[in-house]
């Protein structure tokens, strides 16, 4: 979603970012352990007869578009291994084709590497120069999540540029040739062609919808709550931005339809954030918010949605592992149906009580 790195930031935000870098957690790795059995009774009849819901487990990773270092696939495929029940919804990004002297066939292979089946190849997109020019679409760069303006024509873009511009300042018009791109550049390599999205910094103000829309895409997932995002970005721009945007969202939002100016999508809500925000305790208090309201009717599904970024994967994957080995422990211990969901097998409640109007 919004992984913060020093380099290519302004000064000021480079200070912020290092202070950010020693908050990774090192609780131990552990392997997780399946949930119970989904029919405890043994009386053969499967879940849809009995309308048994179940608390679902949204497992994200929002690959940013910036890297594919070792370190981080790495970790990658280690979480895989601890956790071989665990399904991930991975929002793969176009932008590592269009970066200057992109090898096609290594980025196609690194990005492969943690990907297992049964997994959901979905899209991220964020505003890098060369990827909207590659689809087409004159780079714009300011303001920044932060605040600033990007000089397009600066040593920073040589390479590329443009990670932390929100797409929302472009036209749905804009924004659809560069969905189109992405779709067709991952599609192209291998990637299937992706159902569910989620929006560079959380912004999927209404052009952004509209656009995804419009490209074939069901599933949305940027609805955060900001509280996780207040300590490291609360003196920035962007959270005022996402505060607005997503107003009501909390711990234990549920995914709800959404309107768009053409089909409508199916608003999912990170409602457990991403890990370079989330503590382990922070995750688990999420876990429990959203099985206490399993409990109150267990006929309906609950999802709980936690997650991280490829680039920052070695820093915070630990503390998300720390969380995953509680959660299965204790729905185990529990006797709570917990498993892990893609977009597809996810519920809707209702439509949003108040619709994000931007
Ligand atoms: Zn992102």
């Amino acid at each position: 979603m919004l992984a913060r790195f020093a380099r290519s930031m302004a000064p000021l935000v480079s200070r912020i970012a290092v202070g950010m870098l020693a908050v990774g957690s090192l609780a131990a790795f552990a392997p997780g352990c399946a949930a119970d059995s989904d029919d405890p009774t043994g009386d053969g009849e499967d879940d849809y007869t009995r309308k048994k819901g179940k608390l679902q487990l949204v497992v994200t990773v929002d690959w940013e578009g910036r890297d594919l270092r070792e370190d981080n696939l790495k970790a990658m495929e280690t979480l895989r291994a601890h956790f071989p029940q665990v399904k991930i919804v991975h929002f793969l990004n176009a932008g590592y084709y269009t970066k200057q002297g992109a090898n096609r066939a290594d980025v196609t292979a690194r990005v492969n590497r943690p990907l297992r089946a049964g997994d959901e190849k979905a899209l991220h997109i964020h505003g890098w120069k060369r990827l909207f020019e590659a689809s087409g679409v004159t780079f714009r760069g300011a303001p920044t999540f932060w605040g600033t303006t990007i000089d397009a024509r600066g040593r920073e873009c040589l390479e590329d540029c443009g990670h932390e511009v929100p797409i929302s300042l472009y036209t749905s018009e804009e924004l659809r040739k560069v969905v189109k791109f992405s779709l067709d550049t991952l599609e192209g390599n291998g990637f299937g062609r992706a159902k569910s999205f989620r929006c560079g910094g959380w912004m999927a103000k209404t052009p952004v919808r509209d656009a995804i829309a419009a490209e074939g895409l069901k599933f949305e997932h940027s609805a955060v709550p900001t509280v996780f995002l207040q300590a490291k970005l609360g003196n920035q721009p962007v959270y005022s931005w996402l505060s607005e945007l997503w107003q009501g969202t909390t711990s234990t939002s549920q995914p709800y339809t959404m309107a768009t100016a053409t089909t409508p999508l199916t608003e999912v809500p990170d409602n457990g954030g991403l890990a370079d925000y989330v503590s382990t305790q922070q995750m688990m208090d999420v876990f429990h918010a959203n099985r206490d309201v399993f409990n109150r009717d267990r006929r309906k599904n609950v999802i709980v949605s936690v997650g991280f970024h490829e680039e920052t994967a070695a820093s915070y994957l630990p503390q998300l592992e720390a969380a995953l080995t509680q959660m299965f422990a204790e729905a185990k211990a529990e006797g709570i149906p917990f498993e892990s969901a893609t977009s597809e097998a996810l519920s809707v409640a209702g439509t949003a009580p108040s619709p994000p109007s931007h």
